[in-house]
């Protein structure tokens, strides 16, 4: 069962499978690797990249009803699952950390939201937190008006969702040794992992600090397969001090990617992880030989490059 296997969806003529295009990058071919590009932000205009792959699904599980999510300021999950509401017809509703955020102007990743008819409930910090625990959840679920509502987590990364992401391990198939994703919750990497031949090695490039991913990874595929799933890794170096944290280098080295190859960088995850393939190539991480795909999960949002 794919995406394209349910008529609502495949109405919105995703781009499945994505493009594979081979960049011609010397800090790779001088030293004997290739680098593909796994296209995944040109899946949807509007449902970019592992979003589509993560939410195809759950839409699809929620059989019409409305669906509630969760998400920060800036959630590229919350705009994507606000734009699949308004395209599919379905009621959504978005938890967003940050009470204060409540009296102030939207800023415009919200705005796009409650434009796509996007409901916001705004929960303070701590309460956001606690949000996986039953009795919190059913409380926030209450007071957001959305106790009948599907329910994907924050960042969308559930059993269904990491299962929906072992299709882009399967379309990549023999073609890469490596295939490298940057990793918020984990759920891409989790069902790209599973979904890759034998043999095959996928690398998540996580961009929160804190050194728990391993452990998220290992729960998701536990959750959706029953036990650990493929060949895995995730090298923590390269989060440059947390989510949506940047440095003048990493904006310097995603203008110069977007120079040399005409490929847009999004800056929160796909900028760091070329960046960290960049430098592993540097250090000699790679055999000479070895094809590298790094998977291009989104796209800039016009306001939060
Ligand atoms: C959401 C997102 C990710 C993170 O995916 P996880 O499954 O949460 O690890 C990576 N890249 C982009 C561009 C995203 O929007």
């Amino acid at each position: 069962m794919t995406s394209l296997d349910d008529p609502a969806l495949a109405a919105l003529g995703p781009r499945l499978p994505s493009p594979v295009q081979e960049v011609a990058d010397e800090r790779f071919t001088r030293r004997g690797l290739r680098l593909l590009l796994k296209r995944d932000d040109l899946i949807h205009p509007e449902l970019i990249g592992n979003k589509w792959r993560k939410l195809a699904p759950n839409l699809r599980a929620a059989r019409g009803r409305r669906i509630v999510t969760f998400g920060g300021a800036y959630s590229n999950h919350l705009r994507a699952t606000a734009a699949a509401g308004r395209l599919l017809g379905l009621e959504t509703i978005g938890v967003v950390r940050g009470e204060e955020l409540a009296g102030r102007p939207l800023n415009p990743s919200l705005a796009r939201c409650v434009a796509d008819g996007m409901r916001l409930h705004f929960v303070d910090r701590a309460t956001y937190r606690r949000k996986a625990e039953p009795d919190t959840l059913a409380a926030v679920l209450r007071a957001a008006g959305a106790e009948d509502a599907h329910v994907v987590p924050e960042g969308g990364s559930n059993a269904l969702a990491v299962r929906g992401c072992q299709e882009l391990g399967a379309e990549l198939g023999e073609q890469a040794d490596v295939v490298a994703v940057a990793c918020g919750t984990g759920g891409t990497l989790a069902g790209l992992a599973a979904g890759l031949p034998a043999g095959r090695r996928a690398l998540g490039i996580p961009v929160l600090k804190g050194g728990f991913l391993t452990a998220a990874v290992e729960a998701l595929q536990k959750e959706a397969f029953g036990a650990r799933r493929g060949d895995w890794w995730l090298d923590d170096r390269f989060h440059f001090g947390g989510y949506a944290r940047t440095t003048p280098a990493l904006h310097t080295f995603a203008e110069d990617f977007t120079a040399r190859h005409g490929v847009p960088v999004e800056r929160l995850y796909v900028a760091k992880l070329l960046y960290a393939l960049v430098a592993l190539a540097e250090e000699g991480a790679f055999p000479r030989g070895t094809t590298v795909a790094a998977v291009v999960t989104g796209r800039p949002f016009p306001d939060h490059t």
